[in-house]
């Protein structure tokens, strides 16, 4: 097997093979940052335990302090190093999850330094349904802190390609993989409070939680009672391309009269419009549920979009069932405009 080492910018390029997982989690060890792929979007990688290596994330990312990373871990065992305490109601839904896109919000133990959580006594922690990225927290040795591999702000990377645009240069390696599957990121749930509270929708819908636990799950606003955010970093505008996006909700019949006309008003005085619907169904086959094709592929869509230059992207509501309400709450984010018609 040839070992020649690929560079871009100085970062590596690793393939997914023995030597190269533990030459990734070498870099681990030795408190560096490496991008590792997830059923959801690429994670940015650090030791948990070391609040240097931590801090550089929060440098190349360009991502504000006050918005915590979720630690990732390659089997359930280890939930009980990094939170101080595990409710019955943790194994309950870790049993049915795990592996999954599901993040729990627990106390934080004490080994883990208090930058991974930006201050938060709580830390939020998943074991990925993924076989690389397993292999290479199991490697590592550790807990494993990663937000999304994207410069803050911009939409998240589904692929080592979508890594290598935002961070090439400012990380040690970056995990060569197939794009990820779910294509948005983990439901983030809290268990520190009175009842079970998503904070985040993401890969595992609000129905099957429901299910699971055999109570209503609501989803929260964002804001604590004390006016605080409780989810920090869902406050910043976030996943957006750099062209504005208008998200059109309402009927669909209404939305897509009202987005031909914006379309075309755009188009006559000269600008390069670009519709969300239109370019994932013109690019990739549709296959199985829609909602979760469209999930798979919205960022991958939001990135191309910037890159043939358009001057305006627009998007329609989409269906909140199952993984939708992930996809609503993204463009929801994501969008500069929303237009009710
Ligand atoms: P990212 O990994 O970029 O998707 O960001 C992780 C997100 O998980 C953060 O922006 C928060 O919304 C959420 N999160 C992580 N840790 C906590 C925590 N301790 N408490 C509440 N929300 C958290
Ligand atoms: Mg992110």
């Amino acid at each position: 097997m040839s070992r020649s080492v690929l560079r871009i910018k100085g970062t590596l390029l690793l393939r997914q093979d023995r030597f190269s997982l533990q030459k990734a989690a070498g870099i681990i060890k030795e408190g560096g940052l490496v991008a590792f792929p997830t059923e959801t979007v690429y994670g940015l990688g650090a030791a948990a335990t070391d609040e240097k290596a931590v801090n550089r994330i929060y440098q190349a990312k360009g991502r504000p302090v006050d918005n915590p990373m979720i630690v990732h871990i390659s089997s359930s065992g280890q939930l009980n190093i990094v939170a101080r305490y595990v409710p019955e109601i943790a194994y309950k839904l870790t049993d049915r999850f795990w592996p999954g896109p599901l993040s729990l919000v627990l106390p934080r133990a004490d080994i883990i330094p208090a930058a991974v959580c930006a201050g938060l006594p709580t830390i939020a922690v998943r074991m990925p349904d993924h076989r690389i990225a397993l292999e290479f927290i199991h490697a590592s040795g550790v807990p494993i802190a990663a937000p999304s591999a994207n410069r803050s702000g911009k939409p998240s990377p589904t692929s080592f390609r979508h890594v290598l645009d935002d961070l090439a240069g400012k990380i040690d390696a970056v995990i060569k993989s197939e794009a990820c599957s779910v294509g948005v990121e983990s439901t983030v749930l809290d268990l520190t409070g009175s009842g079970p509270v998503i904070l985040r929708p993401g890969g595992i819908p609000r129905e099957e939680l429901e299910e699971a636990l055999g109570q209503k799950v609501p989803v929260s606003g964002g804001i604590g009672s004390a006016g605080r955010p409780i989810s920090p970093g869902m406050k910043y505008r976030h996943y957006s391309p750099r062209a504005p996006l208008i998200l059109i909700t309402g009927p669909k019949q209404r939305r897509s009269l009202l987005l031909k006309a914006i379309a075309g008003y755009y188009q006559e005085k000269g600008l390069k419009v670009g519709s969300l619907g239109d370019y994932i169904n013109k690019t990739a086959p549709l296959k199985g549920n829609k909602t979760e094709y469209m999930a798979a592929h919205l960022y991958h869509a939001l990135r191309q979009l910037d890159h043939h230059g358009v001057d305006l992207i627009l998007a329609e509501e989409t269906d909140i069932a199952g993984i939708g309400l992930a996809v609503m709450n993204r463009l929801r984010k994501a969008a500069t405009r929303i237009l009710k018609v």
